[in-house]
This record gives structure tokens, sequence and C-alpha cells, in this order.
């Protein structure tokens, strides 16, 4: 009798628990949806839609189709216009709210969808977009006074069914995304339970595999940097989840938000300078109109709700990257080395000055879909220079492809020269790739050798000048070998003291946009200022033809046919005018050595050294001997302190160690240093070593 007492107890309050976690549930449904819901109507202007229906309405047959589409290869239409549609239905503030005849067209046309069940060759169509925006309209539809036939939605519902591709990065969380959607709006606990994991899975450190490096930039379609391409996806869709899930049980745990706060702040927000870009990072989408437009105020918005504690830098980011504070609002000095991507990236709150190399170990920048077909030589060293952020913004069109700022490459008499013939990314031809850095400083190497072009480039970051060298530039092509110093929107003057002095070997300089040149040793410098044509078409088969013609200001060095030895050296100083280049100390920057072997520049100002060693070998210079046992890039910090620091990267990422030998003007005697370098996936990460006596 007690036992059996006992065992309808139990039962009561499993029962009434049970009812608790289901309405719990329930809550958390709501919750989620509302917030998708309000997030699918930011920044929407009720005029702005309205015409947007109306001009497309007429076109709507009455069996639900539109006539201006092309069922056999439909992308973003016809679903994007019912979902503007739905917007329209569903906001009190919009003049189609509740309208009768709108209603009647959301129904048919997406019966029409239902029907036609239309499919794209492209599956990112089929499994990422067309769910999501099903998605997207079914859930705005849930706050409409008539709700959609209960058989329509259900139906709609079970078409945004698709197989997840888990390991996958972006897409994944891409696919997850419409899951949670559908989790929503079915209120099921095993979708919801999916959708969540599937859309934090990616926030993982994948070292080697796509998605975050554990150096902070992200892989995507093999060893390729993707950090505003997919990385962009991957931060859009892992900024949502976390919105969208935040303090509910689903919550982004706590390992996983450093993951992607770090991502976010260390990595990605740096890539974008004022409200672009850098158009290193875009990756094969730098072939499209408006890819350097970051588009990002409502995205770094929603960050500080599920990271309040850096929410001072959230908000200066979002009011920055809107263009409603200056391009260097919140911006701090820094200079980070990513020895997995090849990529280096030097933020001052004067400008930003980006490289972009292959190796070996990576992929070359992607031509795919037929994107990007001309961009063959964005990874050789390629030097995005922004100082308002708009200096490149769809240029592209316009663009000699062989002239891309910052390259060493042939300079071909038209456009086949540039094509990349392979389709998806092929690997890079040499291994000695990366640099050493402290975080603020640092130096950057990349040994060319490509198209019948070598070249040992070196680039050295300090304040307020990058400095710039080539060496051992080497080809028997038939076309002039030349390094793009820049190509850019032409904007306003350019003054130089090109000209007689050209062919010389005096120093001369050039400056446009606030951005200055300086050659210490002059060469063969080409300016041109004027105008270029082209179209999106030239470069991405999905984009118009229409021509353009764009006023281009390019700066370039020939290294004549047939060079066996030549070299470069030029100092760029973002920030400048003319009477400020004039009075610039250009005696603070020594360059000691610029050969294949050594390229090694000392700042007095700042009381350091840069160097790039191709070769084990031994710099000396005003009573400084540095000589290393293998070929690595090294810089020291307070060369005339009393305690210098070393820091030491090896760029072939092979050696466990490298001994150093070193020298300093101040130091009693010299030194010995045995430099263990870090191992596994941090190999070609920096070291770094106190040097005391
Ligand atoms: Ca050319």
């Amino acid at each position: 009798m007690k036992n059996s007492g006992l065992k309808i107890w139990l039962s009561v309050i499993f029962v009434c628990l049970s009812c608790l976690f289901a309405r719990a549930q329930q809550k958390t449904y709501a919750i989620i949806m509302e917030r998708i819901n309000q997030d699918l109507q930011v920044g929407i202007n009720d005029g702005v839609l309205t015409k947007r229906i109306t001009k497309n309405l007429p076109a709507l047959k009455s069996d639900g189709s539109w006539s201006d589409i092309n069922y056999a290869d439909v992308q973003y239409d016809p679903l994007n216009r019912i979902k503007d549609m739905a917007s329209a239905y569903i906001r009190p503030s919009n003049k189609l709210y509740q309208n009768v005849e709108l209603y009647g067209a959301i129904v048919k046309s997406l019966q029409h969808w239902l029907d036609k069940n239309p499919k794209n060759k492209n599956w990112w169509y089929n499994d990422i977009f067309y769910p999501q925006a099903i998605g997207q309209t079914l859930i705005l539809m849930r706050n409409a006074k008539t709700q959609l036939p209960v058989e329509l939605e259900k139906a709609l519902i079970n078409r945004m069914i698709r197989k997840l591709k888990t390991g996958d990065g972006a897409n994944t969380s891409d696919e997850a995304l419409h899951y949670l959607y559908r989790a929503c709006l079915t209120q099921n606990r095993a979708t919801l339970d999916s959708a969540a994991k599937y859309l934090f899975e990616p926030i993982a450190i994948a070292d080697g595999k796509e998605g975050i490096q554990v150096d902070g930039s992200y892989y995507q379609h093999g060893k390729q940097q993707a950090i505003a391409s997919y990385g962009r996806v991957f931060a859009g869709n892992s900024v949502n989840a976390a919105f969208y899930l935040r303090e509910t049980e689903y919550a982004l745990p706590k390992a996983q938000l450093a993951i992607l706060v770090n991502y976010l702040k260390n990595t990605f927000l740096r890539t974008v300078r004022g409200s672009f870009y850098d158009f290193n990072v875009r990756g094969r989408g730098i072939s499209r109109k408006d890819s350097l437009s970051s588009g990002m105020g409502g995205m770094v918005g929603k960050i500080k709700l599920f990271d309040p504690e850096n929410a001072a830098y959230w908000d200066a980011s979002a009011l920055r990257t809107a263009r409603k504070k200056a391009v260097d609002y919140g911006i701090t000095a820094s200079h980070s080395q990513y020895w997995k991507s090849g990529y280096t990236l030097h933020l001052r709150k004067a400008y930003t000055f980006s490289i972009q190399t292959a190796s070996i170990r990576t992929l070359r920048t992607e031509r795919g879909n037929n994107e990007n077909i001309l961009g063959k030589f964005l990874p050789d060293g390629a030097t995005n220079i922004q100082r308002s952020g708009s200096e490149y913004a769809n240029l592209m069109p316009v663009w000699e492809w062989d002239k891309i700022p910052g390259t060493t490459s042939r300079d071909y008499p038209d456009d086949n020269g540039a094509t990349i013939l392979k389709e998806w990314g092929t690997p890079g031809t040499t291994k000695f790739v990366g640099g050493v850095s402290d975080g603020i400083y640092g130096v950057s190497c990349y040994d060319l050798n490509y198209d019948s072009v070598q070249a040992k480039k070196a680039w050295f970051f300090f304040d307020k000048e990058v400095v710039c060298l080539g060496a051992g530039i080497k080809s028997s092509a038939k076309e002039n070998i030349t390094t793009t110093i820049n190509q850019a929107w032409l904007r306003g003057d350019v003054a130089s003291s090109n000209g007689a002095q050209a062919n010389g070997k005096g120093e001369i300089w050039a400056i446009h946009d606030s951005i200055g040149y300086i050659f210490p040793q002059g060469g063969n410098l080409e300016i041109s200022s004027k105008v270029q044509t082209g179209s999106w078409h030239r470069i991405n088969h999905f984009q118009s033809k229409t021509e353009l013609k764009h006023n281009v200001f390019k700066i370039w060095l020939n290294h004549g046919q047939n060079p066996q030895n030549a070299s470069y050296q030029y100092i760029v100083v973002p920030g400048i005018d003319v009477a400020g280049l004039k009075k610039y100390n250009r005696s603070m920057i020594q360059i000691l050595e610029n050969t294949a072997e050594i390229q090694a520049v000392k700042h007095i100002g700042l009381d350091m050294l840069q160097a790039v060693f191709y070769k084990p070998g031994t710099l000396s210079a005003g009573g400084l001997s540095l000589r290393v046992d293998q070929a690595c890039t090294v810089y020291i910090k307070d060369l005339n302190g009393k305690n210098p620091t070393l820091y030491i990267a090896d760029p072939a990422q092979e050696n466990a160690g490298i001994q150093v030998f070193l020298k300093l003007p101040g130091m009693l005697k010299p030194q010995n240093i045995n430099c263990n370098l870090p191992a596994g996936a941090l190999s070609g990460a920096t070291a770094t070593f106190k040097i005391k006596e």
C-alpha cells in the first residue's frame, strides 16, 4: 500500500515537472523566434520596401509564378520577393499592412514554389539559401493576423528539411541556421538541439582543417586564407546564433565564446578600415561588386548583448564601421603575423597595411565558379594600403591585374597573362614565407617563385612607415618585370620628384591621396594617373557587362626585361602631405642590407632592427654583429637599451632551434643565444628571448 502511494506521488511530481519543463521549453522557442523576427526586420525602410513590392507585383501571374523569373535557374528571387511581401504584410508601419491582395499574392507564390520545387545547379541555393529564405518568411508570417493556411505552412516546413553537412565550417553553420528556424516553427526539441550543436560546432580551433586556425586566421576550401570571405559567413552566423540563443539553456558555452570573441576582435574586425574590407581578405569575392563594403553595423551591435564584458570595444567598433565615427576611432596599434595563412596585418591609427602571400603549405587565392578570373597574382605579396578605407572599393573591374599593389610580376600586354586557368586553389611554390612579430611591430618575407619570376620580397613595419625591399629579382621571360607599388582610385593631385632623376641613382619620391612613397635609391619609376576601362564581367562571369571608366592612380618600378639580380627599395609613409614629406626625417631609417641572402633595416628612432636571413649568415653594421646558423626572420627591440629583446621565427617552419650570436654596440661581450622555436601547430610562430648581460 505504502509503496504504491509513493509511486502515485512520484508520478504526479514527474508529470508536473514535465509540464513545467515543456512550458519552459515553449517559452524558449518563443523567445528565440521573437529575436529572429525582430532581427529580420532591422533596417527595413517601409517606403523602399513598398516601392520594391509594387514594382515586382505586376509580374506575378495568377498561378503564383513571376513572368520575369527563369525557374530553371532560380537564385535569390522569387524567395526574396516573397519575404519582402511577408515583411510588409506584418508591419503596422507599412502601407501594405494586412493588405488582402498582398496576402493572396504571398499564399499563391508560396504554393507555386512548393508545387514547382525549383532546383539550382549550385548546391548552395538548394541546401542553404532556399530553406533559410522559406524559414524567414514563415517566421515573419507567424506575426500575421491572418496566418498562412496550415497545410501550406506544414508542407513548406517539410521542404526545409536537409541533411546537415557537418564539419564544413561556415557552410555547416549556414545550414544549422535554417534548422534553428525550423526548430522554432515546429517547437521540436530534437531539431533545436541539433541546430544549437551545429551552429556552434565551427566555433573551435581547427588546426590545419577548415575553420579558425591557431594563429587566429581562417581557412576554407583547403588551406586558403578566408578571413572575411567564408570567415565573414562564419562570423555572421556565429554572432546571430549567440545573439538568438543568449541567456537560454542553449547559450554559447564560455570556452567557445572566448574563441569567437578572439576571432572577431583580434582578426576579423581588424580587417575592416572604416566600413571597407582589406582587399586581401575577401578571397575570390574580390570580383563581386561592393564586396569591399563591410555592411557591418547591425552585426557588431549584437555582440555586446552576449559579450557585455567587452561592451565598450563593440560600441566603438559599431560606430566606426557604420561611419558614425572616424576611421581611427577606437583603433589601437597592432601587428599580426598569421603564419598559418601567409597573411600579415599591420594596423595604425593613420593606416592599415596588409600583405598576402602563398607557400607550399597553403593554397593560392582561388578562381571558382568563374569568379576571380584575373586574380592570378593576388597571393604574390599583394599589399593593401588603406587610409580612408575606400581606396580600392569597386575599382577591381578596371584594375590592370598584373599590377596588383605590392606584387612583382611579368607585365603582360593584356588580361591573358593574369588569367587563372585552373578552377579552385593551387598550392604555392616556396616554403620560406612568414615573419616575426611582437604584436606591435614585425617583419614579413616572401620567397617568390611563380610564373617564371623569382624575387626575395620583405616588408619592415614601424609606426609611421613600412619599408619594402626586393632583391634577387630574376626572370628570363620576354616581358618586362615590374614591381607595383600601388594601384588605387585617383584622388586629387599626384606630386613627385620623378622625371629628371627617374633613371638616376638619387632618391626620388611621390605622393598621392595622403600616402607618400620614397625610393632611397631611385629606380625606373613609372606613374600613371588616367582613365582605365573594364567591367565586372571581365573578372566575374556572374556580374554586369557594362563598361566602366574610372580614374586610376598607378605607380610601379620597371626592372626591364631579363633582370638577373635586380632589386628595389621603397618606403611607404601613409598619412602625410607634400610639406610633411619634405620634412620627413628619412635618416631614421637605415637599410643595412638588401640582397638575396639578407634583407635588414634598422630604425634609429625606435631603436630596433629587423632582418630576414634567407640562409645562415652574418649581418654586420655599425658595431652590431648578428649571426644565425639557420635561415630565419629576426627582430631586436631596444638595441641600445639595457635589456634588448630578441624575437625570432622560422618562416620555413622546419627548425626546432636556431643558434644566434649577437654583439650589440653597448654589450661588454658578445652572446650566444640558443633559441628553441615553437613546434607542432605553433611551428612558424614567434619565439621571444630577453637578452641580459
Ligand atoms: Ca600589364
